[in-house]
């Protein structure tokens, strides 16, 4: 399980540069797809050998009332609440400010560490720096220059100190479903209709209600860990209390697994967070079904009506295979395994290099790259540069200016002739000059 990472403090101290520093841009998977909703809020780190998610509380903006009251960003307080460990900038150049020592009061309330970082030190004289930090009485002050990248990684290595290394995900050789969505959509309905038939092996409970609960299980004989984001085996069924939707839970859940089922409510139009939440698991190259559910109960119009806001909202996820189901009445369910089972094995497919070449080959005859000025790019030869999400590496001369919209011809051509349905695919060129 990856740690969190929440970066606090008050506008213009750093955090967006840190942010930008710690999570290196994921290789381009979709190039602004139309309808893909992004937060660029939230990140995997990268900076060491322990990958971790970081998240940009942004907010934390104290507003002054009668006296000094401030409210926090309801986002911010969450994750507060949420991270396993806190990095509360302040900016070396400007000095302690009165809005720092609200915030550092806020933060000695937590029970998570909080790591003190004096931003924007470039060039400065360390102990100067951080000597009226002190004050804040939250330890030693960690200077840092989040343009510049001095101390980032002393203090990253600092914060990741008790969590372990990353375990080796490869050991997971069968398919382990995230079962996420916004509230209300019927996950916990889904997780009870699909655990209800079948042989629970083993679930962890030692979690806190933070952690998402991972349950194994067989069906037909085959294993399948499911991840739980809604928490059913914890809450159980009397005590049915909501709880609040985590964005950090959910990409963790993500992270973690080889699929990810999103269930959409079919009696609600398509909302901005699932957009989101779909962006997600985009971004994270994590092959996809979707579970339209709560399909029981509609009429003709209202079926007509949400495929059409499906079409027109999430029709960058055209690569993913849809389900119209009714998780309560357990229909659909079935189908939804067959779906993941495809996912799953067009997520870890082994490419062969001859036939992506033989492939690669076709395709150019079919239709060649456009010129870039005078020169045409040459593709010679593909390899698979990686899995789960199937990565093909094109090599070849002046491959710099492909047109995005080549990249999505060959990755629909490659799609087809390898029957990849299910995950996303990249398609990455690699120029010898
Ligand atoms: P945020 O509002 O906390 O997210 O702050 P930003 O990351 O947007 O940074 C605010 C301003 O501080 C920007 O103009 C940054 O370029 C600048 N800044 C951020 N980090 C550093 C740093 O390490 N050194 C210097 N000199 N400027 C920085
Ligand atoms: P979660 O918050 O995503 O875990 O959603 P729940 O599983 O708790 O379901 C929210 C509400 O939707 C509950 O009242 C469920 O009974 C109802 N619900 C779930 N699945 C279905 C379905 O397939 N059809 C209908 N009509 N209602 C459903």
């Amino acid at each position: 399980m990856k740690a969190t990472v929440a970066l606090v403090g008050r506008p213009n101290v750093g955090k967006s540069t840190l942010f930008n520093r710690l999570t290196r841009s994921r290789d381009a998977l979709v190039a602004d797809l139309p309808g893909l909703t992004r937060d660029r809020h939230y990140g995997i780190g990268r900076v060491g050998e322990k990958p971790y998610l970081v998240v940009d509380t942004g907010g934390f903006e104290p507003v002054v009332d009668e006296g000094i009251l401030f409210e926090m960003a309801k986002q911010t307080l969450q994750a507060v609440d949420e991270a396993d460990a806190i990095v509360f900038l302040v900016d070396g150049r400007n000095g302690l400010t009165p809005q720092d020592k609200i915030i550092a009061n806020r933060l000695r309330q937590t029970s998570r560490p909080v790591f003190l970082a004096v931003n924007k030190a470039e060039g400065m004289n360390r102990a100067i720096v951080a000597a009226e930090f002190y004050e804040l009485g939250l330890g030693d002050p960690l200077v840092i220059s989040a343009a510049h990248g001095d101390g980032v990684r002393d203090l990253m290595d600092m914060v990741l100190e008790p969590f372990p290394e990353a375990v080796d995900e490869e050991n997971v050789k069968h398919p382990k479903f995230a079962v996420i969505g916004r509230p209300n959509v019927g996950k916990s309905t889904l997780v009870n209709a699909v655990l209800g038939e079948e042989r629970v092996i083993a679930f962890d409970e030692a979690g806190t209600t933070r952690d998402s609960i991972y349950i194994d299980f067989e069906r037909e004989n085959k294993p399948y860990t499911i991840i739980d984001t809604a928490g059913v085996r914890r809450r159980g069924k009397v005590n049915e209390a909501i709880e609040k939707f985590s964005v950090i839970k959910t990409i963790k859940a993500i992270e973690d697994a080889n699929v990810a089922v999103l269930v959409l409510d079919a009696q609600l139009d398509i909302s901005e967070q699932d957009a989101t939440i779909a962006g997600f698991a985009l971004e994270a190259g994590r092959a996809l079904v979707i579970a339209v559910n709560k399909w029981d109960n509609l009429d003709t119009e209202r079926k007509d009506n949400i495929k059409r806001e499906i079409a027109r909202k999430l029709g960058f996820l055209e690569f993913a295979k849809f389900h119209y189901i009714s998780a309560l009445q357990g229909k659909g369910v079935g189908d939804l395994f067959k779906s993941i089972d495809e996912a799953y094995s067009a997520a870890m497919a082994k490419l062969a290099t001859p036939k992506l070449t033989r492939v690669l080959e076709v395709a150019l005859e079919r239709q060649q790259p456009p010129r870039a000025g005078l020169i045409r790019p040459k593709m010679r030869y593909a390899h698979q540069g990686g899995m789960n999400p199937p990565i093909i590496v094109i090599h070849g001369n002046a491959l710099g200016n492909v047109p995005d919209s080549y990249t999505r011809y060959l990755e629909h051509t490659f799609r087809k002739a390898f029957k990849l349905q299910g995950t996303p695919l990249r398609v990455q060129y690699k120029s010898t000059e």
